[in-house]
């Protein structure tokens, strides 16, 4: 059934994609009055030379039956954007694996392979083979972070560009510097805002809660200011209840009369936190306009590893998600790491970070419109604006999914999705571990 709609649609310049099942918050909603439980309502989409036309409820306007494609009530979502990854770490486990699981050890495992492994040659490969991931999925946009300490960066923001501009009709990139921030104090720190503002990035860092931190936030700010750049910040990865970074860096926001962006990633330690401590949070995060990104896939594999008292782990390790969107924070939700000692799994793919999302976030009841966190959301936090969005005049962009409701979009595998770019599918064959061999040596079978 599939297959035929693919291979129907790829000899077209001009068609309808009929009855496909759209999220009322990802459209123009205004001639839409049938919605469902889940949010979704009966379009037909009309598209050209790439282009969507016009989007239609079902069977308001008389379609000739030659250029439409009837997709039987199927999902339809725009591609997807990813928010917060770490293409430069991606698909070392092999050769660094993380066999305690824990965040201590992923962060020397993950340091000790910089030093030995990062050159450019090495980079480049495992980080063209996360695009090609993530492009066969579906996504068209993403961030990541790059691991800046001393020369790194000139290697790594070279590689970055390369593939930014190979790439650049594929998948839209973005860099972010990643040290912790009290290095922007240092001389090198201050020459890596520079390098960042070059490429056209967003100043980045990890905020561990310490004496001096209000001093290094200010001056964070104050360099950012200068430089024009926009934040995105590694906040709260613990379960430390006295973890209330992401209160410090909304504080400073204000009192920096800060006006670019702030993407605060993690912020995992906002869940054990109590109601008074989490409200004043939420006021101050409100107030400086920081946008928040959940990694639930990181988080649940590494938050409340084994510890001494207990094995068996007892929380989840996202943050409030819930509590955040309630108070009208802007939510995203991102892949993180992928097959490296911060998450030993993942694919690029953000359906699975979808369908894992809803299990660990319990965003089913309702799905609301929790689906603009995946696609909407994460692209005007990336300044997209055609893009996470179904509407008119904007590149054709699109995924075509086996599922009709969230339940079987959620339950069975929908790997043989159609990813249209442009109007046209896309082949979707996702490389070969073997293209890696090179890179990672090959286990060995012990006797
Ligand atoms: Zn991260």
């Amino acid at each position: 059934m599939f297959q035929p709609i693919k291979n129907h649609i790829s000899k077209l310049d001009y068609y309808w994609l009929t009855h496909s099942n759209l999220p009322i918050s990802l459209i123009n909603s205004a001639n839409f009055t049938r919605v469902t439980r889940e949010g979704l309502v009966l379009a037909d989409i009309e598209i050209k030379k790439g282009k969507i036309i016009q989007i239609v409820p079902s069977d308001s306007v008389n379609i000739n039956p030659d250029f439409a494609i009837n997709l039987q009530q199927r999902i339809v979502l725009p591609c997807f954007i990813d928010l917060h990854t770490h293409l430069d770490k991606g698909h070392i486990w092999e050769r660094s694996p993380n066999l305690e699981g824990t965040f201590k050890m992923a962060l020397d495992t993950a340091i000790a392979d910089g030093e030995k492994y990062w050159q450019a040659q090495d980079v480049f490969s495992r980080m063209e083979f996360s695009l090609k991931c993530a492009y066969a999925h579906g996504t068209k946009a993403i961030r990541t972070h790059l691991d800046s300490y001393g020369e790194q960066p000139d290697i790594s923001l070279r590689v970055f560009q390369d593939l930014q501009q190979q790439w650049q009709d594929k998948i839209t990139l973005q860099a972010v510097s990643l040290v912790t921030i009290d290095y922007y104090q240092t001389e090198e720190g201050g020459n890596l805002a520079g390098k960042i503002e070059k490429v056209g990035g967003i100043l980045g860092g990890v905020v561990y809660i310490n004496p001096d931190l209000d001093s290094q936030l200010d001056h964070l700010f104050k360099i950012a200011k200068a430089r024009n750049l926009d934040l995105d910040l590694h906040t709260d990865e613990n379960g430390d209840v006295e973890s209330i970074g992401l209160q410090k860096i909304a504080a400073a926001a204000i009192r920096n009369n800060f006006t670019g962006k702030i993407l605060c990633g993690h912020c995992c330690s906002l869940a054990v936190q109590s109601a008074e401590v989490v409200n004043k949070t939420l006021e101050l995060v409100k107030e400086a306009g920081i946008a928040v990104v959940s990694l639930p896939m990181c988080n649940l594999y590494l938050q409340d590893r084994q510890t001494e008292s207990y094995l068996t782990p007892i929380w989840r390790g996202v943050t409030r998600v819930h509590e955040l969107k309630q108070k009208g924070i802007p939510v995203a939700f991102a892949s993180d790491n992928t097959r490296d000692p911060f998450y030993g799994f993942g694919d690029l793919d953000m359906l699975e970070v979808l369908e894992q999302a809803v299990r660990i976030a319990h965003l089913d009841t309702p799905y609301s419109n929790w689906i603009d966190s995946f696609t909407k959301i994460p692209g005007e936090i990336m300044g997209l604006n055609d893009s996470g969005i179904i509407a008119q005049d904007i590149p054709a962009d699109l995924i075509i999914f086996p599922g009709r409701y969230f339940s079987e979009l959620l339950s069975r595998s929908q790997h043989n999705r159609i990813v249209l770019r442009n109007g046209k599918p896309i082949d979707t064959t996702l490389p070969d571990y073997s293209e890696l061999d090179d890179l990672v040596f090959k286990p060995t079978h012990q006797k």
